[in-house]
């Protein structure tokens, strides 16, 4: 583009140098004093004008007397020859008279002015001529005539001629000299304007000769600059043709066009611009030149390293003359360069995004969509060839549990090692894919029958369910397992998830093998189940949940020395439910933090109206805390000002937690070691279930050991190995100085067992099932003893008004068999 400043540059001027200045100025001056010689010789040629036009009519005169003379002598001389007739004579004759008639400017007639011989000579022809015959002069007369005639004439013509020849007056002097001065003023006046010419001449070649120099400079610095801005144009074009190239191949890569195609473009766009001859990216697989074809096979002049990560790098390569390239070809092949890292960048990211949309970011197992695709092919094949399909939907037992008391990290490098776990039980052609949580999904397009899937699934909680050693520390999980298979009905892979969601959902709810295949007849009721998780939510707002107490008594007397509180959940319309129902989905749910909040200001305000009514002075409360709400901040605090503002002393309250949730809960123990110490006791709930050793009874921070209701049980079968694993707990008891408290004593024979065994202390519907706080209230006011029949079990007491409590928790069947390690 021509710039502003460049149209306003000024072009080159005409100007003088000092020499050509001087020579203008002797122009100027030979021009003025030609101008002066000028005017004098004009004046001069006016006063020689004036003075010949004074003096020339008396010569004038004198002439034309001279010729009409000479004249009238030749037509005389022609009358002898008989040529003209004497009328031609006389005429010639009267002309003469009239010539000498005229009077000149200075007054002298014609006449006057000749010689007096002149005149003689006249008359005396003019008398003969007078005498001569009329008309032409006949021959026989010639020769008389001619001797009177012709020797006048001859006077008359020397008379003439002395007219001419006899006139030497100082007139004729004056003109000569002034015509002189006038001949001299013109050759003057010549020469200066012959110099002036030449001087004008040399001055306009000199100035000539500047403006070609000053031409060819101006030519020379146009064509200079023409030069330049044909640069700069081709410059501009080929910037601009980089920039259109960068943002096309930017908008290429931002688009998500295929490499090939982007790194195509870029060899193009650095071929074009940088002049370069060839252009490649040498990539492997990805290698691509540009013109395609082109010889590579010299060193190239510039090369550039592209990389996207470590794995993937190569170079840009360019060949050519390493002169040709100027600095916008240098900068076009960085921006080249860059483009290729850029576009690499890209499409490494485009796979990674690629990768995490289909797979689980935490384990790298498929995650729900490619699951979901891979059900759906399968599923198709399954159709056509007619193979068999089985879904297997696996969650965690406890994870939430142990995700609380281990940590997110412990957590999840838990989840880790349970699918490095799954992934190496199945087979290869099977997918195992997380839904996120501790949900797995494990497709098997080739299980040929439910038997064998049912033995994988035994297969995989078998490994799941080993302990995994997380930061030096031992956890453990659980799995239940929902089975589902294809069949002509079905129609859709999300069918099928759903159907083993559902199994999975009611496995778990079942006690023993957590392993369930689906039946359509139980959908309807795991769907109930599932409306429950919705209802939980609002039961503490609604005001649904109750308090039921449980005694805990003296065996041998059946004095009541404390109550367990228990929940229950009162829904309109609805049969009661007991806390095995709900209590595990609370967890699940973290509902579990408001509704142990509410059950243990509940407890410790039902305790303090019960004391300020005179009852149950020297009671405890034992509440059950789930180690979610332990690890809630502020715990510890908030159960002290409960106590405090109720004006209960903390030896009154104590917190059950189970083993599972004790062992997990090892770094809450400053929680728990404060409310010991302000005087509160922890009891060691469902002990023997977990996994925790006689040993480990030492380290734990509690008071007390409640011996799980399946080692009563057990005693009832008159088991010589539980008596001894009873008989060892409570030795070990009583030498750490635990209080024991044994669960779940249904009949005489097993409390009178137990009473051998040296426990002193238990609960069960032996006793009494739990009830209502009111009903409690009435066994505190009737004495605070619970009557055993002499012989039998609980049933026999069935007449006593209380309620049953939900059988699905409490039958014994259902039980896990008892474990203690030693
Ligand atoms: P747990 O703490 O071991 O409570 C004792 C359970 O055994 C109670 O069942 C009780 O009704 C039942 N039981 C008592 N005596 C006998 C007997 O002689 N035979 C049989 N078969 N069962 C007996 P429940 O009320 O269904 O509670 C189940 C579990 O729910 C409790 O076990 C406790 O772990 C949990 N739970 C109950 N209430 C709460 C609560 O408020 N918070 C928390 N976190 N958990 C609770
Ligand atoms: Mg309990
Ligand atoms: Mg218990």
């Amino acid at each position: 583009m021509i710039t502003d400043q460049w149209l306003r540059a000024p072009g080159p001027r005409l100007t003088l140098n000092r020499g050509q200045q001087v020579v203008a100025a002797i122009l100027v001056l030979l021009l003025v004093t030609l101008v002066v010689v000028s005017i004098q010789s004009s004046a001069d040629q006016r006063a020689y004008t004036h003075h010949t036009a004074r003096t020339e009519p008396v010569s004038n005169n004198t002439f034309f007397t001279v010729r009409d003379s000479l004249t009238y002598i030749e037509k005389a001389e022609q009358y002898l020859l008989g040529v003209v007739p004497r009328r031609d004579v006389q005429l010639a004759r009267a002309l003469l008279a009239q010539r000498l008639r005229v009077i000149a400017a200075n007054g002298v007639s014609a006449a006057d002015a000749a010689s007096p011989e002149y005149r003689w000579a006249l008359n005396a022809l003019d008398s003969v001529i007078a005498e001569a015959p009329a008309g032409i002069l006949p021959a026989d007369q010639r020769t008389k005539w001619a001797g009177t005639i012709l020797p006048r004439a001859e006077v008359l013509s020397e008379a003439t001629h002395a007219l001419v020849a006899g006139n030497p007056n100082g007139l004729h002097r004056f003109d000569r000299s002034a015509e002189e001065g006038l001949l001299r003023g013109r050759v003057v006046q010549l020469a200066m304007l012959i110099a002036a010419l030449v001087l004008a001449a040399a001055l306009v070649w000199w100035i000539a000769a500047n403006v070609v120099r000053q031409y060819r400079d101006t030519r020379r610095a146009f064509d200079d600059e023409r030069d330049t801005l044909r640069k700069t144009e081709d410059r501009l074009d080929r910037v601009s043709a980089l920039e259109r190239g960068q943002a096309r191949i930017l908008e290429r890569i931002a688009t998500a066009d295929p490499v090939s195609s982007v790194l195509r473009q870029i060899v193009q766009l650095a071929a074009e611009v940088s002049g370069a001859t060839a252009v490649r990216i040498a990539m492997g697989p990805r290698s691509v030149v540009y013109p395609i074809g082109s010889d590579v096979s010299e060193a190239p002049a510039w090369t550039g390293t592209v990389t996207d990560t470590a794995d993937t790098a190569g170079t840009l390569e360019v060949y050519g003359d390493p002169e040709s390239f100027d600095d916008l070809a240098h900068t076009t092949l960085v921006r080249c360069r860059d483009l290729v890292t850029l576009a690499l960048e890209r499409d490494a990211s485009a796979r990674r995004l690629s990768y995490q949309a289909s797979h689980d970011a935490l384990t790298g197992l498929a995650n729900r969509s490619l699951l979901l695709s891979r059900l759906s092919q399968s599923l198709m094949l399954a159709r056509h060839r007619g193979t068999p399909l089985a879904v297997l939907f696996c969650d965690l037992d406890r994870f939430k549990m142990v995700n609380d008391s281990i940590g997110h990290a412990g957590g999840d490098e838990l989840l880790i090692e349970a699918a490095r776990r799954l992934s190496t039980t199945v087979r290869e052609t099977d997918t195992v894919a997380r839904l996120g949580g501790d949900e797995f999904v494990v497709l098997c397009p080739e299980l040929p029958d439910r038997a064998q899937a049912i033995t994988l699934a035994e297969r995989i909680r078998t490994t799941l369910s080993a302990p995994y050693t997380i930061d030096g520390k031992e956890a453990f999980v659980d799995a239940s397992i929902g089975i589902t298979f294809a069949d002509e009905s079905t129609v859709s892979g999300a069918e099928l998830m759903r159907e083993a969601d559902v199994a999975m959902y009611r496995a778990k709810l079942t006690d023993g093998s957590h392993i369930n295949v689906f039946d359509s007849h139980l959908e309807a009721e795991v769907a109930q189940r599932l409306d429950l998780d919705t209802a939980l939510r609002h039961a503490v707002g609604r005001n649904q949940l109750r308090l039921s107490a449980q005694p805990i008594v003296t065996l041998d007397t059946g004095v009541i020395t404390g109550f367990e509180v228990l929940l229950q959940w009162h829904r309109p319309g609805m049969p009661v439910l007991y806390p095995g129902a709900f209590i595990p989905l609370a967890e699940d749910n973290g509902m579990i933090v408001e509704i142990g909040r509410w059950v243990l200001r509940e407890t410790i305000e039902t305790l303090a109206r019960w004391r300020a009514d005179g009852l149950a002075l020297d009671l405890t409360m034992s509440v059950n805390v789930s180690p979610r709400q332990v690890r809630e901040p502020g715990f510890a605090e908030e159960v002290l000002q409960l106590l405090d503002k109720a004006g209960l002393p903390p030896e009154s309250l104590i917190i059950e937690l189970t083993e599972h949730a004790l062992v997990d809960l090892r770094v809450a123990h400053p929680v728990l070691a404060r409310l010991r110490d302000a005087g509160v006791s922890v009891s060691l709930d469902d002990f023997g279930t977990g996994y925790s050793s006689l040993t480990q009874l030492r380290t734990l921070p509690v008071d007390q050991i409640k011996l799980d209701r399946s080692f009563a049980a057990a005693l009832d079968h008159g088991d010589a190995k539980q008596r001894a694993v009873v008989q060892s707990v409570v030795s070990l008891a009583s030498a750490l100085a635990l209080d024991l408290v044994v669960e779940g004593i249904e009949t005489v024979a097993e409390r009178d067992t137990l009473l051998d065994l040296g426990a002193r202390k238990g609960q069960g519907f032996l006793y009494h099932q739990p009830v209502l706080c009111d009903l409690a209230r009435a066994l505190l006011e009737t004495g605070g003893v619970c009557a055993v029949p002499a012989e039998g079990s609980y049933s026999a007491l069935a007449a006593s008004a209380v309620p049953s409590p939900s059988l699905s928790v409490n039958v014994r069947s259902q039980l896990p068999s008892p474990s203690v390690s030693t």
